[in-house]
């Protein structure tokens, strides 16, 4: 065996390196001799165990002063004998390959406890049922706790034991020639624990899939695309301290044969004859809650618009509610009997303000 090199000058600094310093240095190296980088290169595996070596001892108080007074002999009496294997490099210096390779060896037992999926439910309302709220029951199959094992997933009894191939960590390193990659624990799927004895109902998944009624109470002027949420309603978390997801429930609603919706205000059309355009009516209007009077002006044009102020939709935040829109629609009359055309005839012969006479007029100006 050749003579150890010195671990500051492998790592290329100063005897009174910092630790920011160190840790910079470090990385240089393992990046420019990373074995991803240099395949089939035996120099720079062992630089890179070299390197690695070096940055676990100087990163260490107690092994930086051991070595500084002792050097590489101080260590061997000290039980140091060098990383015995990668995995040793790699949890030695999980923060740096955190940082580099985006997993660390910290422990990330959190994702274990996940959150339930969301579901989502689409419902198709009726105009009315949008306009003042209603409340409807609906089947929802999902998964949620198996009641017999209440989530654990094992049988009556019985309790899930620490994955002995993770050690309960629920993650696995693999080898990949000399890379390592953490990976899923294959025997406990995550888990960290398995179920020797299963739950016989839910076969130890903790969850089985049901058909569950949620009463859904929907309030008034939801309108196309409203989403409610139920909070905790969506599926049961795979693990059993884990939260529910949501269910989201999404309006479609259907349209009303005789109202149109703009947000709060709803719109209709009126027909009228040309006769009450002209001298005024008082007609019924159907409202949303059943009909109203109104009187429609003499003089009113196509196209008009009138407002009914407050009968529109309430809205889902304030509760005010929009208006109704009437669009006056004037009919012309198409079967016409003798006598009515007579008297329109005479009509128009009254009718100074003819549109026929203003044009008459008009090219005689010109
Ligand atoms: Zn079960
Ligand atoms: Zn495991």
């Amino acid at each position: 065996m050749t003579e150890k090199r010195d671990y500051y000058e492998i790592l290329g600094v100063a005897k009174d390196v910092s630790k920011a310093e160190l840790k910079k240095a470090y990385r240089k190296l393992a990046i420019k001799y990373h074995p991803d980088k240099n395949p089939d290169n035996k120099g720079a595996e062992e630089k890179f165990k070299e390197a690695s070596e070096a940055y676990e001892v100087i990163n260490d108080d107690r092994k930086r002063q051991i070595y500084d007074q002792f050097g590489h002999r101080g260590l061997e009496g000290a039980g140091h004998t060098g990383p015995s294997g990668f995995e040793d490099i790699f949890s030695s210096f999980g923060d740096i390959f955190e940082d580099f390779f985006g997993f660390g060896s910290g422990s990330s037992r959190s994702n274990r406890v996940r959150r339930g999926s969301d579901l989502r439910y689409n419902m198709t309302i009726d105009f009315m049922e949008a306009a003042f709220g209603t409340e409807k029951t609906i089947s929802i199959p999902k998964l949620d706790i198996c009641d017999s094992c209440k989530g654990s997933g094992c049988q009556e009894g019985t309790s899930s034991e620490t994955c002995s191939h993770c050690h309960g960590t629920g993650q696995f390193i693999q080898s990949q020639g000399f890379f390592k990659v953490k990976t899923t624990c294959p025997y406990c799927k995550g888990h960290g624990s398995i179920i020797p004895n299963p739950c016989r109902k839910c076969r130890g998944a903790g969850r089985v899939e049901i058909t569950r009624k949620v009463q859904v109470k929907i309030p008034a002027g939801v309108d196309v695309g409203s989403k409610l949420r139920l909070t905790g309603e969506g599926e049961a978390s795979p693990s059993p301290e884990g939260t529910p997801g949501d269910l989201y429930v999404v309006i479609n609603v259907n349209p009303h044969k005789f109202f149109q919706r703009d947000n709060r205000d709803i719109i209709c059309a009126i027909d009228i004859s040309f006769i009450q355009a002209a001298i005024g009516d008082e007609i019924t209007i159907p409202t949303l809650v059943g009909e109203e009077k109104f009187k429609i002006p003499k003089g009113t044009q196509y196209g008009d618009v009138f407002r009914l102020r407050g009968e529109g939709i309430a809205s889902l935040r304030t509760g005010q509610r929009g208006d109704q829109i009437i669009k006056v629609i004037i009919k012309t009359p198409t079967k016409l009997n003798q006598k009515q055309i007579n008297l329109l005839k005479e009509f128009d012969r009254l009718d100074s303000n003819k549109i026929s006479n203003k044009l008459k007029n008009l090219f005689k100006n010109l």
